[in-house]
């Protein structure tokens, strides 16, 4: 199916009630029954039915149908965040005595999640490159999660290559592709078992929502919708999940305007004296350049810039001579943001992922190329002078 269709049209075709464009909010914490029994026999399957708020609702249903269409997965369920997503669907893999491997560099909290999961006996690895997974594996690892591009250093993993290795070791692969969006990247179709996102960034789209979702088979969704979903109660309300069906809406056309500006700005900063490097895989001197075009259709605009400078004062003066980036955490919103993770990122955890005191990330918004562009030269030209 076309992903345009999905974004604006899928469980759309006819008017809502009263000829509406858009679909109601159910906004129910409860649902009633006409008998004792058919509340009796719905609470069976609080996943299927509409029974309560914290197991599904209309609105977060039709969220599910279009994300999990778009990643071409059979299930996906939506998470009050990308976190609720994460340790959740972690925690369904995982008993206490199992091993999580973890490739390349991803986000900050699921290291703290995995490193909090160490209380009830689960420990985790961390390998910097595919070549270490055999050496790293053991005979209780259960589960191999990464993300692609990964987290700051934007290096890719070869995903066929790397689930044909999880699933030859009996292991699940679970893949945050929160950076392409499910429109760049459909990591099922290349072995992975579950895909997460955090919808807060670019599904969203506007900086008013946060939430998550992972998507796969049945047979993987339905025990967390069940379980953890319930247990740990990170459920979406029906208001958020309202807003990713209007961030949907215009995604694809969002994510091209990104892309452009993205490109424009990662080729300028490319050129410039006070850069050490660039990493944006949508660029020619990006090592995973050739491997980027082989599994990804596009190039989302959050990349990182790595200042010619080891010194945090550097990267301060950097991000306070910014005018038109905001200086925030987040990303992938309608807003040019800037962050630095040598400023916000614990120190134990920067290390680990070898991410550089100099980088910096941004996030391009929709703002004009041009403006941005001026907006990094002004503010360059101090680290010239500083350094
Ligand atoms: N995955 C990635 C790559 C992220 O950058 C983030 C948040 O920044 C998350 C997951 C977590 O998502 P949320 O903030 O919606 O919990």
């Amino acid at each position: 199916m076309n992903d345009d269709w999905i974004c604006g049209r899928l469980g759309e075709d006819a008017p809502w009630a009263l000829g509406a464009v858009n679909p109601p909010v159910f906004e129910n914490s409860l649902f009633t029954f006409e008998t004792a029994g058919d509340l009796a026999e719905a609470i069976k399957d609080e996943d299927e039915r509409y029974v309560y708020w914290r197991g599904t609702n209309p609105t977060v249903d039709l969220a599910q149908r279009k994300l999990a269409a778009l990643e071409r997965a059979e299930r996906a369920k939506c998470f009050g965040s990308g976190m609720g997503a994460i340790s959740a669907t972690i925690s369904s893999l995982v008993s206490g005595g199992d091993h999580v491997l973890v490739l390349g560099a991803i986000y900050g909290p699921t290291t703290q999640f995995l490193r909090y999961l160490e209380k009830f006996g689960v420990t985790h690895t961390h390998v910097g490159d595919p070549a270490g997974l055999d050496s790293a594996i053991r005979a209780n690892t259960r589960v191999l999660y990464f993300e692609s591009p990964s987290y700051m250093s934007y290096r890719l993993v070869d995903i066929p290559a790397v689930t044909a290795w999880a699933s030859g070791h009996g292991l699940v692969s679970v893949m945050d592709n929160t950076w392409s969006t499910p429109l760049f990247q459909k990591p099922l179709t290349m072995g992975v078992d579950l895909v997460i996102h955090s919808l807060s960034k670019y599904v969203g789209g506007h900086s008013d929502l946060v939430g998550g979702v992972v998507a796969g088979s049945t047979e993987l969704i339905r025990p967390i919708a069940l379980t953890e979903y319930q247990l740990y109660g990170a459920a979406m309300s029906p208001h958020d999940a309202a807003k990713v069906i209007k961030g949907l809406r215009t995604l694809p056309v969002r994510m091209a305007a990104h892309q452009e500006r993205g490109l424009a700005v990662a080729a300028f900063l490319d050129r410039h004296e006070a850069v050490r490097a660039v990493h944006h895989p949508g660029l020619a001197s990006h090592p995973d350049h050739e491997l980027a075009k082989r599994q990804m259709t596009g190039f989302s605009s959050v990349f990182g810039l790595e200042l010619d400078t080891d010194e945090r004062q550097v990267v301060a003066a950097f991000l306070d001579r910014l005018k038109v980036f905001r200086i925030g955490v987040s990303w992938g919103g309608f807003e040019s943001l800037v962050a630095a993770p040598a400023l916000t990122t614990e120190e134990s955890v920067r290390v680990t992922m070898g991410i550089p005191v100099g980088l910096v990330r941004l996030s391009v918004g929709l703002e004009p190329a041009g403006t941005l562009v001026e907006d990094l030269a002004l503010a360059l030209e101090g680290v010239v002078r500083l350094a």
